[in-house]
């Protein structure tokens, strides 16, 4: 099974993760826990070209392609030959970040990023999405509370932008209904991750 979980920053993902990972190994579950971009080898050094280069100075098609790029190698080297193993994939982010923040937030244009995507992936889309909805503030100010570096970056990108990250996946919801689940992430951790569980179970008809 491929569940992916979304969402914008400070919405909790990386740390429920951690949580649903723990509970699922201790109920006899292989799990393969990874994150894009990056979780392996070249997608990590993409993931550090990305994130290392300001938006001022790589245009944003070029942004959108690495990101492909990355999640075509993940995907290929990783994910598809652990789900081929009957493994469960958690994965920290997949294509709905990109369609939300490089077709949407940076205004390249959904279609456009969906397309290119289509191209990397041939259709491994995940089997269960959990979109974690965070108020943009209240998930900027987690983050400022964990890292430091972090801040710089959010103070570069402000608000609106993750305003923008938000509506971008109300539309990628619109696209896919079925495989996406929405998840109160404005709540404590533990509850987003009680949520988080209890959808998991429901998906996998526990
Ligand atoms: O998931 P994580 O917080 O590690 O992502 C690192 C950064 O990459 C985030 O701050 C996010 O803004 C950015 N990102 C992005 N476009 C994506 C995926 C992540 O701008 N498609
Ligand atoms: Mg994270």
């Amino acid at each position: 099974i491929f569940i992916t979980v979304e969402g914008g920053e400070g919405a909790g993902k990386t740390s429920v993760l951690d949580k649903i990972e723990i509970q699922l190994e201790s109920e006899g579950y292989e799990v393969v826990r990874t994150r894009e971009p990056g979780g392996i080898r070249i997608a990590e050094q993409i993931r550090t070209v990305i994130l290392d280069i300001s938006h001022t100075e790589m245009d944003s098609r070029t942004e959108a392609l690495l990101y492909a790029a990355a999640r075509r190698q993940h995907l290929v080297e990783k994910v598809i030959p652990a789900l081929k193993e009957g493994k469960i994939v958690l994965c920290d982010r997949f294509l709905d970040s990109s369609l939300a923040y490089q077709g949407h937030a940076r205004g390249i244009g959904f279609e456009e990023v969906k397309s290119i995507n289509e191209f990397a992936i041939e259709g491994h889309l995940p089997d269960l999405t959990l979109f974690f909805d965070v108020d943009p503030k209240t998930g900027l100010t987690r983050i400022q509370k964990d890292d430091e570096r972090e801040v710089n970056r959010l103070d570069q990108e402000k608000l609106d932008f993750h305003e923008r990250v938000r509506e971008g996946y109300f539309k990628v919801m619109d696209v896919y209904p079925d495989r996406i689940t929405i998840i109160n992430a404005n709540q404590t951790i533990e509850d987003v991750y009680q949520d988080a569980k209890k959808e998991i179970q429901r998906f996998m008809g526990r």
